[in-house]
């Protein structure tokens, strides 16, 4: 069988290795730190995660300029710890979970917020919001044996050098294996998977030429440019 024409493989680079993180799907958690619902004054602190998706060609990697997406003016930054999945699983236990976890990365889920509010309001799919074209940004994943201790660690993200969000992953409301085990009663998970598992306070709006750094204590920093609109038909 000859294809009409070959998709691109959209793939992340693995920290310290010659190979790439081929990516099949990328999933978000909604709401995982206290802070950050608070200050978005919506759900309920005790509420089970709710995830959505990405397109995995939304995924971009570190250096890249992001083009100011098109029809919004309140576009935002939110970093994240992101989570890359090397194997596969259904209905995982909490207790197995993280065996399913190849490594981890500073990730920046960005959103419309103008977007997604309006969606929200008008009770429609987030999707405008959140899943367009470049609003993936992820940094080299750093295999789990490397990444050391992430219940110690802490995620920074910073805009033209000022720290705008900053907080202990331990502050998560859902852990990662918690993530990995509820996502999977709903998804067959497979390799290749990224699962961006939210943001804690300080989300706020970014404008062309602001850079935007996400850290997570011992993994690859993130660092992604902001450029023109006007960019967005043709840039990678
Ligand atoms: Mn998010």
């Amino acid at each position: 069988m000859t294809l009409l024409f070959a998709p691109p493989t959209v793939s992340v680079p693995i920290a310290g290795a010659a190979e790439r993180f081929p990516v099949r799907r990328v999933y978000c958690v909604g709401r995982n730190y206290v802070d950050h619902v608070r200050e978005m004054r919506e759900g309920d602190e005790r509420d089970d995660p709710f995830f959505f998706q990405k397109p995995a060609d939304a995924v971009i990697g570190d250096g890249t300029g992001v083009p100011y997406p098109p029809r919004t003016v309140d576009f935002q930054f939110e970093g994240e710890l992101v989570v890359a999945l090397g194997a596969d699983g259904v209905d995982v236990p909490v207790t197995q979970a993280l065996e399913l976890v190849f490594g981890y990365a500073a990730g920046i889920d960005l959103t419309r917020r103008d977007r997604q509010r309006d969606c929200r309001e008008r009770q429609i799919s987030w999707e405008a919001g959140k899943a367009f074209d470049f609003s993936a940004p992820c940094g080299p994943i750093t295999p789990s044996e490397s990444a050391g201790d992430l219940a110690m660690a802490e995620l920074r993200l910073a805009v033209n050098g000022e720290v705008r969000q900053h907080t202990p992953l331990s502050l998560m409301i859902w852990n990662v294996a918690e993530i990995i085990a509820h996502l999977s009663t709903d998804y067959r998970l497979r390799a290749g998977d990224l699962i961006y598992t939210g943001t804690p306070a300080g989300v706020d709006a970014l404008a062309p030429g602001d850079v935007v750094r996400a850290e997570v204590s011992g993994l690859a920093p993130l660092s992604v440019t902001i450029v023109e609109n006007g960019s967005h038909h043709d840039a990678k």
